[in-house]
């Protein structure tokens, strides 16, 4: 008998793939209004959080793989794929801005168009909601519903450039929140693939492993 089966249920709780796919949609749909919103309101930001809307596309992707397969090969490496395509879409983001930052040539973004930066938190909050009961069972679940919650202080700091954009008229505030969406993203997907890298494919295991 497989001594795994003694400690644990047999069969991890089902998630339906409905839950992720709803999710799915949902961020799709926040991340195309706020590529609109970015041509419209010259804010690399909304471009920035767009990409990074995009790059959770990935993750759910991962999220789909049944709990009960997650020691094979085939899964590990998916999920290590798409740690790693996260990571370069990071970099990039955060070399776009950090140019951008450097060059200062670029006007500032009308300030009201950085509010659809809203939009990505509704998508966030309710996958958070969503992977909520999940999450009391897969570890892969918990991660993305932290990573969910933590997306909100991007938001905060959206708002807050906004308002400075507003006030003062700063050229700066709209490439740095955008340098703070790809450092923030790069560090999460390091620190995943860092954790891979330690404890072997235990790493994406169910939380009763841990
Ligand atoms: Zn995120």
């Amino acid at each position: 008998m497989n001594p795994d089966a003694v400690e644990h249920p047999p069969h991890p709780p089902h998630v339906p793939p409905r839950t992720v796919l709803t999710a799915a949609a949902i961020t799709l749909c926040a991340a195309a209004v706020e590529v609109v919103g970015s041509v419209r309101g010259g804010s690399l930001f909304l471009s920035a959080d767009a990409l990074h809307l995009v790059a959770h596309l990935g993750i759910f992707a991962v999220l789909l793989i049944p709990a009960a397969r997650w020691h094979e090969r085939g899964e590990d490496l998916a999920a290590i794929g798409v740690l790693a395509l996260v990571a370069v879409i990071a970099a990039g983001i955060g070399v776009t801005a950090a140019e951008d930052l450097a060059a200062g040539t670029r006007e500032a973004p009308h300030p009201a168009f950085m509010l659809l930066a809203l939009l990505g938190l509704g998508a966030n909050l309710t996958t958070a909601y969503l992977f909520a009961d999940p999450a009391q069972t897969r570890w892969s679940f918990r991660a993305a519903l932290a990573h969910e919650l933590s997306d909100g202080a991007l938001t905060v700091v959206a708002l807050v450039g906004a308002l400075a954009i507003e006030l003062f008229g700063w050229r700066w505030v709209d490439p740095a929140a955008s340098l703070a969406i790809g450092m923030w993203l790069g560090v999460w997907a390091v620190r995943l693939l860092l954790r891979r890298l330690r404890i072997g494919p235990r790493a994406w295991a169910d939380a009763s492993h841990h």
